[in-house]
């Protein structure tokens, strides 16, 4: 609810390899894919090829036929991660060490014994830019908490060197698999990637052609053109918008649900006029295709997710003046938005166990959840096919989710969250904010420990004297910077009003909480 208007943060440069295994068949490519640990916050659980950010040292490598400082610097760096997480070292000199003397020279590098250039250097081993082919820099779009500039580069692995991850605690797994058959699986919603590892699979399983190359570069994402559409799963769009949210978040997630027939549009949430304009161009383009539109539906009503409604709705109307537009949402929504922003109509009213079924192919069926704590008209999507929840703001992939009363309800988000714990076979969340989340149960796990270890340790401040929210946040909120005080204020006021209704606490007629008597 906060409209500060916040920069995203800077992308950081990155490098990764698409290693190709050594003789491999050119109609059918392998190619090593690694799984990130379900652990990490950022994209755990999600396929990717190995890579990670320049180091300080990745500079002072002399790269062999490199065009510019920078691809030789981005060449380092994609050589020493791809050692780093695959053991794979691709250097010429390297030939004739053995396994064992890789592994200790790895060894070397993690203990920090030596540096990545002085290693190089020792061993006579030396990079050159030809054994390192540029298929395109990506840029991670500006709704994640952490953004790259990728170099991305094709390369093949050496003879005998045997790719495999090195107890790497960022990684869960890896392997060489057909980029086909891992393409295939996405679209079988088994896997998740970002838009630059779906690229590389797609392009890969057809086959190592001359031009090769040329198709991988094909898309201007690969040249850093910001990538507006991503396609975690096939068939669901996030599109990020920009907003005035709440930090750290800078955008709200719309998703455009597609099959071959209808198109339902969830959360068009932003008032500026240059994001509209683009996400009505993106919806255009599928209704072109010969879809239809469903609907628009609201998740709940804060403004950052109900900003766009009215402008989109007006932009179908002009495009097919015969057409209704219908807006939807849970009734609880439509009487706060009568509240607070009267201009937005909701025409149809979504209650809890709804079965909203897309015509066309694949069979899409959202089951409508009200989940309310959030807000209390809050609606969570789940299609039980391949397991994917919609989540709006009760989960989100980056940042963390307000319970600000009396729109906000602590018992009731819980309650909430058990519900979406509780569902069969998810695999993936859809956040209000930020990449999806394909640790589901992880993430879940994670938000419910965290609020209920947050309500042991203020009912704890409380029973030693704590009384007001800002008392509390000063005692319990340790890990929130002072800027944020007010906002967690909100949210100890939210728990505090939880264990009143439990009985655990008791507020005094001046409104200080205090033990029970
Ligand atoms: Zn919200």
């Amino acid at each position: 609810m906060i409209s500060t208007q916040v920069t995203p943060v800077t992308p950081k440069d990155a490098a990764a390899v698409i290693l190709l295994r050594h003789n491999t068949n050119p109609r059918a490519p392998e190619v090593f894919l690694v799984r990130r640990s379900e652990k990490l916050a950022f994209l755990g659980g999600y396929h990717a090829f190995p890579g990670g950010q320049f180091d300080a040292t990745d500079a002072e490598v002399a790269v062999a036929n490199a065009s510019d400082a920078e691809t030789a610097t981005a060449i380092s760096c994609a050589a020493r991660e791809l050692f780093e997480e695959t053991q794979v070292l691709v250097a010429r000199g390297g030939e004739a060490l053995t396994q064992g003397q890789r592994a200790s020279l790895l060894d070397d590098l993690h203990a920090g014994r030596m540096s990545w250039p002085a290693l190089l250097a020792h061993y006579e081993l030396h990079l050159d830019a030809n054994d390192f082919t540029f298929v395109g820099r990506w840029v991670t779009p500006p709704f994640s908490a952490r953004r790259f500039d990728t170099w991305f580069f094709l390369v093949h692995s050496p003879p005998k060197q045997r790719a495999h991850i090195s107890g790497d605690a960022e990684l869960a797994s890896g392997e060489f698999i057909a980029a086909g058959e891992a393409f295939a699986s996405w679209q079988r919603s088994e896997i998740m990637a970002v838009p630059p590892t779906l690229h590389g699979l797609k392009t890969l399983s057809g086959g190592l052609t001359d031009d090769l190359v040329e198709r991988f570069l094909s898309l201007p994402n690969t040249a850093r053109a910001p990538v507006r559409r991503i396609e975690f799963r096939p068939n669901y769009i996030c599109f990020p918008v920009r907003t005035p949210t709440k930090p750290p978040a800078t955008h709200t997630n719309c998703y455009l649900i597609y099959n071959s027939r209808e198109l339902l549009i969830i959360d068009p949430g932003s008032p500026y006029e240059d994001e509209q304009a683009a996400l009505a161009a993106s919806v255009d383009e599928l209704l072109s295709e010969g879809r239809s539109l469903r609907e628009i539906v609201i998740t709940h009503v804060h403004p950052d997710h109900v900003g766009g409604v009215n402008a989109l709705r007006e932009h179908l109307r002009n495009r097919a003046p015969s057409g209704s537009v219908t807006v939807a949402a849970h009734r609880l929504t439509a009487e706060a938005l009568g509240d607070v922003m009267g201009a937005i109509k909701i025409d149809r009213f979504i209650e809890d166990d709804e079965v909203i079924t897309l015509a066309g192919e694949p069979e899409i069926s959202l089951r409508a959840m009200h989940t309310p704590g959030h807000a209390r008209g809050h609606l969570c999507f789940y299609e039980a096919r391949t397991g994917t929840l919609v989540s709006g703001d009760n989960i989100v992939g980056l940042g963390s989710v307000l319970i600000d009363p009396p729109e906000g309800n602590m018992r009731d988000y819980l309650h909430s969250l058990e519900r979406m714990r509780a569902l069969p076979n998810l695999s993936v969340i859809f956040g209000g904010h930020g990449p999806a989340i394909a640790n589901a149960y992880a993430k879940l796990d994670e938000y419910i420990s965290h609020r209920l270890d947050r309500e042991q340790k203020i009912l704890a401040a409380v029973r030693h004297g704590a009384a007001t929210p800002k008392e509390i946040v000063a005692q319990v909120y340790t890990d929130v910077s002072p800027k944020a005080h007010a906002m967690a204020e909100r949210a100890a006021l939210a728990h505090l009003e939880k264990l009143v209704e439990d009985g655990l606490v008791a507020e005094s007629v001046l409104g200080r909480f205090v033990s029970p008597a």
